[in-house]
């Protein structure tokens, strides 16, 4: 019976405990100082829209080509998961597009011309010149998914409950400590895999302290308004670090308005300038949004910053022996952990799989 403590109750924490429950003989428990419920700086998933729009070039694109066809099933045939299938466009702005061919581009696979999820969706296809709005070269259109994470999240730990997982809140200071968490009256039993879920914490937390973890923040502007589709656009022309997006929540969870990619940036709070710009740019780009009347015809639930756990050299998943025990590591999504979810965590049982065969030093 491996006993295994998961340490970090976010969706990379929660889609790895799900998966490693599937399996009877693993006693999991997971520990976190955020749960489903909380909102706070520290924790990012609540903040996510969150929708799939493949960021990783084809060479990356494991994780999220791995796990786009088990957040379409939850879309088409589990609603309680709070998760619904939306059309979604993609725009590219010429200028965008120049840097993106020199490689001065930051984004990654997204904007790419034909880019390589084109054979993930059904029916991806690209727009045609009077299709797309004044100021944008190119665009594509698929239908992808949007998922209410305040309905995933609890879903989520509901199905990790039912598979025997018990949930501890706990603050660590140090990755070792994990050792002392493991259940199920197995209090003297040690702990035999660790894994670390703890996002942009990995940077802070004693026996990681990654600092290529750091913050890529994210505001966002959450409307009680009804986006007819789901649009992204390579660029703006406002403020550096200002990106635009729209998409709508399953079951009446808001339509989320983005947004800002600042990297390196830790500010907690919402700036009412650049909630603003968020409002102007979304009005612009799909007036039917607000009817028509513009900024004054949002009906604005709250305002929301989030911390992407942004990692240079991109995500960690590996395994490590610290201090005698196995940790395996999954954290560093930065903009992509739900649609990457799954693929990671398939990854995590692998490596658990491994650690398990082998020898104790
Ligand atoms: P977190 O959700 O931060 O969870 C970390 C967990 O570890 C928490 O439970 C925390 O309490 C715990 N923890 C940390 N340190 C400790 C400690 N020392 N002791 C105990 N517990 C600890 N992704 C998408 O796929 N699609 C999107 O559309 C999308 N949109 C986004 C929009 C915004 C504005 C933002 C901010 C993010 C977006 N993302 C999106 C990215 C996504 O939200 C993140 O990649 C993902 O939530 C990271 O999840 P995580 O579980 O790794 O980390």
């Amino acid at each position: 019976m491996p006993n295994i403590v998961v340490v970090g109750a976010g969706v990379s924490g929660l889609t790895s405990a799900y998966l490693l429950s599937k399996e009877s003989a693993n006693t999991i428990t997971v520990v976190a100082k955020h749960m489903p419920g909380d909102y706070d700086i520290e924790y990012t998933s609540p903040w996510a829209g969150a929708n799939v729009l493949p960021m990783a070039t084809q060479s990356s694109s494991r994780w999220e080509r791995q796990t786009w066809p088990e957040l379409k099933r939850l879309a088409e045939e589990v609603p309680e998961a709070g998760i619904h299938k939306m059309k979604s466009r993609v725009y590219r702005r010429e200028k965008d597009l120049e840097k993106l061919r020199s490689g001065e581009y930051a984004f990654d696979g997204l904007f790419q011309e034909d880019p390589w999820y084109k054979s993930l969706f059904e029916d991806f296809r690209e727009l045609s010149k009077d299709e797309l709005p004044s100021g944008v070269a190119s665009g594509v259109e698929f239908t992808s998914v949007c998922i209410n994470t305040m309905l995933y999240l609890p879903w989520l730990v509901g199905k990790c409950r039912a598979n025997g997982v018990v949930f501890k809140r706990g603050v660590l200071q140090h990755i070792s400590e994990a050792g002392a968490w493991g259940h199920a009256g197995s209090s003297t039993k040690k702990v035999d895999v660790v894994i670390n879920t703890t996002g942009l914490m990995a940077s802070r937390l004693g026996g990681v302290v990654d600092q290529d973890v750091i913050p890529v923040r994210g505001q966002i502007v959450v409307v009680r308004n009804e986006a007819p589709y789901m649009v992204t656009k390579s660029g703006t022309d406002d403020a550096e670090g200002d990106v635009f997006y729209i998409m709508m929540r399953a079951a009446g969870g808001g339509t989320i308005l983005g947004g800002t990619y600042q990297k390196g940036q830790w500010e907690s709070q919402a700036d009412p300038n650049t909630a603003m710009r968020i409002m102007k740019r979304a009005v612009e780009m799909v007036p039917e949004l607000a009817d028509g009347k513009g900024v004054q015809g949002l009906d604005v639930i709250r305002h929301g910053v989030g911390l992407r756990p942004y990692r240079n050299g991109g995500v960690r998943l590996e395994k490590e022996k610290i201090d005698g025990t196995w940790v395996v590591h999954n954290y560093g999504h930065a903009g992509w952990g739900y649609q990457g979810s799954y693929g990671c965590a398939e990854r995590v049982v692998e490596l658990v799989d491994e650690a398990q065969n082998q020898p104790r030093l």
